[in-house]
């Protein structure tokens, strides 16, 4: 069972060779990163373009890296959704076109379920973890911050229930809103969490109940344009947009602009070079780095604290933490903690399978593959698509 998986829904054009949904071929990310870098954050007209330069050669790439050819393939797999438009029609119409052409069935893959199959995929791989079921899955990333639980039917087949959500900004987004405005390179995510360590995560608290969503009532609109999402059930739910506001406020109250200019110059001159923590280090004085290490210390303890609610009131035996977030170390390190304390297994996926790859599309693929779940030739680019029922 041979599945080409190809995801394109954000900044990376990928594509991954996967045996029976367990062993990686090939994975093969083109990354725009720093394309996207200079404007902080991603364009997507210049996403597409990307793709659309990036897929013929990604594909063909990964095709040679597995060492197979495409008449060897079983399927071709496709994210589906959610995601930018136009960069997921460019991995959408290729996918299309190779399966129709090589007479292969074509799977149509939600994003956010490949993200969580990334870490079962390599938790089956090591298999001293034994995720039993129903697990609780947190995807959290610039795009998405998702609670789910995730069930197995006997038939194989996989189902999810949506049981938490952020009702304004994803947590990576906090994380490059919260670098930006300390004059920190993008994304911000690695900066915040390598200097994090350097300062007093008590130093500075932030109250989640003040900056919890507020429940929807009729007839009064929601703060934000972004959260069209009823929060009136007792929740799992998650508000960022607050904590992002508060540190701004911090900074202007305590006069921090100028030593933000400041810096912000003095990393510009750096160039776009990977980050030198030490020498970023040097431009954070005390106050800086106590916030930094405050504002991580809030937003992984509200990650931790209403996943484990959820997990708890859900019945999960297990816990799969996946996304870009999922690279932070204080996070990693709070929840395998959390996890052991309370004797549920708990699994991360490796640095290269928590950003966005093509891998975790063809692992998620394979249960539809055995359960004959293919898609017809109008699959179409769903970018608000959604996992699971509510
Ligand atoms: P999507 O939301 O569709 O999955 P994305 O590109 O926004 O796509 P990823 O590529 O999965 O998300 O992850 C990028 C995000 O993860 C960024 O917001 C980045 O700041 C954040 N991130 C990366 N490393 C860390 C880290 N060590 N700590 C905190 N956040 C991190
Ligand atoms: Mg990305
Ligand atoms: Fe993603």
């Amino acid at each position: 069972g041979l599945i080409l998986g190809i995801e394109s829904s954000c900044d990376e054009t990928a594509a991954a060779v996967v045996r029976a949904g367990s062993v990686v071929l090939s994975n093969v990310v083109a990354s725009q990163m720093s394309l996207h870098a200079n404007y902080g954050g991603v364009v997507p007209e210049l996403a597409s373009r990307e793709h659309l330069r990036n897929i013929v050669p990604v594909v063909r790439e990964a095709m040679a890296q597995a060492g197979v050819g495409f008449d060897d393939l079983d399927a071709v797999a496709v994210t589906e959704g959610p995601g930018l438009a136009g960069a997921l029609l460019v991995g959408i119409t290729y996918a299309k076109a190779l399966a129709y052409g090589l007479g292969k069935p074509l799977i149509g893959v939600n994003h956010l379920e490949g993200h969580i199959h990334a870490v079962l995929m390599e938790a089956r791989q090591r298999s001293e973890v034994a995720m039993e079921l129903p697990l609780l899955a947190l995807v959290v990333s610039g795009g998405h911050t998702h609670l789910y639980l995730a069930q197995q039917s006997e038939a194989g087949a996989w189902s999810y229930r949506n049981v938490g959500r952020t009702v304004d900004d994803a947590a990576g987004e906090a994380y490059d809103k919260v670098a930006k405005l300390l004059g920190l390179g993008y994304p911000g995510g690695p900066w915040l969490d390598a200097l994090a360590g350097r300062g007093n995560p008590r130093a500075v608290t932030f109250n989640f109940a003040q900056i919890k969503p507020r429940p929807h009532r009729e007839g009064i609109s929601m703060p934000n344009k972004k959260a069209p999402v009823s929060t009136s059930r007792p929740g799992f739910d998650f508000s960022f947009s607050g904590i992002k506001t508060a540190v701004l406020r911090y900074v202007e109250t305590h006069h921090m602009r100028q030593s933000v200019e400041a810096r912000r110059r003095a990393i510009a001159v750096m160039g776009d070079a990977k980050p030198d923590i030490e020498a970023v280090g040097e431009l954070c004085d005390a106050q800086t780095l106590d916030l930094i290490a405050s504002f991580q210390y809030a937003v992984v303890g509200n990650l931790l604290r209403q996943s484990f609610a959820a997990a708890e009131t859900f019945g999960a035996r297990g816990v799969v933490v996946s996304g870009g977030v999922a690279a932070n170390s204080e996070l990693r390190r709070r929840f395998q903690a959390e996890a052991d304390r309370r004797g549920l297994p708990i699994a991360f996926p490796s640095l290269a399978l928590s950003t966005d790859n093509a891998a975790m599309i063809a692992a998620a693929a394979w249960p539809k593959f055995l359960a004959g779940d293919f898609a017809s030739e109008d699959l179409a680019a769903t970018p608000q698509l959604r996992l699971g029922q509510t």
